[in-house]
C-alpha cells in the first residue's frame, strides 16, 4: 500500500505538483495520465525518493518514507524511467545485477534470477554479454524492466516504459507487461500520456493537468462522469484519430 499525503513540489516559482493525495492499493496498478508537463514524472520521482517534496508525506508499506530509510525502501521498488536509463558502459548483465551485486547477493541467487528473469521477459540469454547500444529499442525496454525486478520488489514505478517504441512493439510489449503484472500481483504505478494504454493497465486512472489531479476513477467515470469540461476534450482529443481512421473505412 502506498499512501500520498498532501504531497507538493515547487521547481522555484513553478508549481510542478500542488498538494495531492493519492493511495494505490496493494496489487493494483494506477495509471497517471495527461498532457505534457502536468506533473506525472514528479509524482514518480518523488514516491521513488530521487526527489524531495517541499511538504506532506509518502507512507510505503506502513512507513513514512524520510532521507533516513528511503535508500532502505528503494529496494523494494523498480523504476524504470523513459528511455529505460540503462548504463551505456555496463553489459546487458551488469546493468540488471548492479543492485545486487552492491548488495553483495550471493553470485548463485543472481545467476538464478537473470535466468528467471531472461524468460520472463521473453529476452534471449545470449544477449546477456551484450552493451545497450547493440539492443533494439524493445530489448532494451526489457532489460529495463528486467533490472526494476531484479530484487523482487513490491512496487513498480514505470514512466512512460513502452513510449519510445514503434507501435507494433509497443503492442506486443504492452500485452507481456500486463501478464507479467498479472502474475507478479505487484503494486505499479506508470505514467503515459496514451489514453488507451492507460485504460488497457489501470484499474484506476488518475488524470492530471498543470500540478493537479484533475479526476481519479476508472476509464467509465471519466466518459461517464467527467469532473470538467477538460476530462471530456482530453478524452476526445485522443479519441479523434481513431475516429478520422474509422470513417476513412467506410
Ligand atoms: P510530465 O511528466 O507530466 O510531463 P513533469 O513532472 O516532468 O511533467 O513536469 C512538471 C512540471 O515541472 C513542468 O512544468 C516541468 O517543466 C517542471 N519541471 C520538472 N522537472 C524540473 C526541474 N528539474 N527543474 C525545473 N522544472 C522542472
Amino acid at each position: 500500500m502506498l499512501l500520498l499525503s498532501q504531497v507538493s513540489k515547487r521547481y522555484g516559482d513553478a508549481l510542478a505538483l500542488a498538494a495531492t493525495d493519492l493511495q494505490v492499493p496493494g496489487g493494483e496498478t494506477l495509471v497517471l495520465i495527461g498532457p505534457s508537463g502536468c506533473g506525472k514524472s514528479t509524482l514518480l520521482r518523488l514516491i521513488a525518493g530521487l526527489i524531495q517534496s517541499d511538504s506532506g508525506s509518502i507512507t510505503f508499506e506502513g512507513a513514512v518514507l524520510t532521507p533516513d530509510n528511503i535508500l532502505q525502501a528503494r529496494q523494494q521498488m523498480g523504476y524504470v524511467i523513459q528511455e529505460g536509463g540503462l548504463f551505456p558502459h555496463l553489459t546487458v548483465r551488469d546493468n540488471v545485477t548492479v543492485m545486487a551485486r552492491y548488495l553483495r547477493r550471493d553470485p548463485d541467487w543472481i545467476d538464478a534470477r537473470l535466468t528467471e528473469l531472461s524468460n520472463l521477459v521473453q529476452l534471449q540469454p545470449e544477449l546477456m554479454q551484450r552493451f545497450p547500444a547493440e539492443l533494439s529499442g524493445g530489448q532494451r525496454q526489457r532489460v529495463s524492466l528486467m533490472r526494476a525486478l531484479m530484487l523482487d520488489p513490491d512496487l513498480l514505478l514505470l514512466d512512460e516504459p513502452l513510449g519510445s517504441l514503434d507501435p507494433m512493439i509497443r503492442y506486443q510489449l504492452q500485452q507481456e507487461l500486463k501478464a507479467i503484472f498479472a502474475r507478479l500481483g505487484k503494486t505499479v504505478v506508470m505514467v503515459t500520456h496514451d489514453i488507451a494504454e492507460a485504460v488497457y493497465f489501470g484499474q484506476t486512472l488518475v488524470l492530471m493537468r498543470d500540478g493537479y489531479i484533475v479526476q481519479t476513477g476508472s476509464f467509465k467515470d471519466l466518459a461517464q462522469a467527467p469532473a470538467e469540461a477538460f476530462v471530456e476534450q482530453f478524452i476526445s482529443a485522443q479519441r479523434e484519430p481513431m475516429a478520422k481512421l474509422t470513417e476513412a473505412l467506410k
